[in-house]
């Protein structure tokens, strides 16, 4: 048989969709994968449901329907407080999942450089590699997971084609600051890269963080691919809808390699969500203030149960911190948090560049009543997980 293809070798499939697979084999809860259990907003599925009678059954444009492209726009120009044009400045594509890869493929060459923070949502390594580029990772560190203005102009200073930027960041929970964000823009600015963001968690931010859009810092639109998605904003991670917004000479290109990956985002799905593109702005501080009840019922659970964690900024996620157990590996741990406790996590090292393993990340996007579930399961965690020390 002739080998296998050598791009693929350099990574695994995803943990985080892994541990899915493990929670329903065991049911147990879960909060490894990031999506929640509760209904998207109800004005979207009745507008699908009509959608089905009418004429959206053949393919869309291929960079996005028309009157979904013309919702967008009119959103994100209110968010991000610049004129975005909705034929020349946004490709639509199947979740934020292709928009990054896309946006990679459409910026780098093959030995090109790609600065990475770390810890890091996993699908930035095999995007890296399946677009031949080489991460440089700069360590975000922990408890604030700031960066350290030294080692990342020492990363700028080899020479990268672009940075990767997940803000609010998945899975530290950390908000950039516009401070953190004029800083990096001087080093993109001074070392001449592009930007490539992962906003998908614009509208989970908890007070006082705000989110800044890093394509509207001065300067910046012209070098940035903001990528993003509609399945955490309207709790829609199934319809597969994303998009990169960048000026009409980036899009030009993107539009190009989205058409030959995919040829295009469901058309069906892309109408019906018309409906949550132009919801007013009620939607988002409610969406907003939803998420900090769970998060604050989830972390309030967290500290009567004396597990130290960390305390998100923003977006869904959890680091715990389960040195105590004294496991060499994570996984291990988290295959058995799933079978013996019943509450499915993500190993903390799939997410960092640096040996860590002492941390497991669980996320919060789910109905009150499986967060108390999960939280009366964990309650068990310290009888039913044999320490290892
Ligand atoms: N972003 C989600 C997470 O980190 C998962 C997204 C996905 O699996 N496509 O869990």
């Amino acid at each position: 048989m002739p080998s296998l293809s050598e791009r693929t070798q350099g990574f695994t499939d995803s943990v985080i969709r892994r541990m899915t697979r493990i929670c329903m084999e065991c049911d147990a809860v879960n909060l490894s994968q990031g999506f929640p259990d509760f209904d998207p907003p109800r004005e979207i599925l009745e507008r699908l449901a009509e959608v089905s009678k009418e004429d959206f059954h053949q393919y869309s444009i291929t960079w996005g329907a028309q009157n979904f492209r013309e919702a967008l726009a009119e959103k994100q120009t209110r968010f991000m407080g610049r004129k975005i044009n909705p034929n020349t400045d946004i490709v639509v594509t199947c979740g934020s999942t292709e928009a990054m890869m896309a946006a990679m493929m459409s910026v780098v060459n093959p030995g090109d450089k790609v600065i990475v923070f770390s810890p890091f949502y996993e699908n930035y390594g095999a995007d890296a590699i399946l677009s031949g580029a080489e991460p440089i990772y700069v360590p975000l560190h922990p408890p604030e997971f700031n960066f350290n203005a030294d080692e990342l102009e020492a990363a700028f200073r080899q020479n990268p084609k672009a940075l990767i930027l997940c803000n609010p960041s998945n899975p530290s929970g950390k908000v950039f600051t516009r401070e953190e964000l004029k800083y990096i823009a001087g080093l993109v600015e001074k070392y001449d890269t592009f930007v490539i963001t992962d906003e998908v968690y614009e509208h989970i931010v908890f007070e006082p963080n705000r989110h800044i859009y890093f394509a509207s810092l001065p300067g910046m639109w012209e070098r940035t691919l903001s990528c993003s998605s509609l399945s955490k904003t309207y709790s829609i991670t199934g319809w597969r809808l994303g998009y990169i917004i960048a000026p009409a000479e980036i899009i030009d290109v993107a539009k190009k390699v989205h058409d030959f990956l995919t040829v295009g985002a469901a058309a069906p799905l892309q109408e019906a969500a018309v409906t949550g593109l132009r919801f007013g702005d009620d939607y988002y501080a409610d969406l907003a203030a939803k998420y900090t009840s769970k998060r604050d019922l989830f972390l309030k659970g967290l500290d009567d149960l004396h597990i130290a964690h960390t305390v998100p900024q923003g977006a869904y996620y959890i680091l715990l911190d389960i040195s105590e157990f004294g496991f060499e590996s994570d996984l291990e741990f988290c295959e058995l948090l799933a079978r013996n406790v019943g509450v499915g996590a993500v190993p903390g090292s799939s997410f960092f560049r640096e040996p860590v393993n002492h941390l497991i990340r669980l996320h919060f996007a789910k109905k009150d009543e499986t967060l108390y579930a999960a939280l009366n399961r964990l309650e068990d965690m310290r009888n039913k997980i044999p320490y290892r020390k």
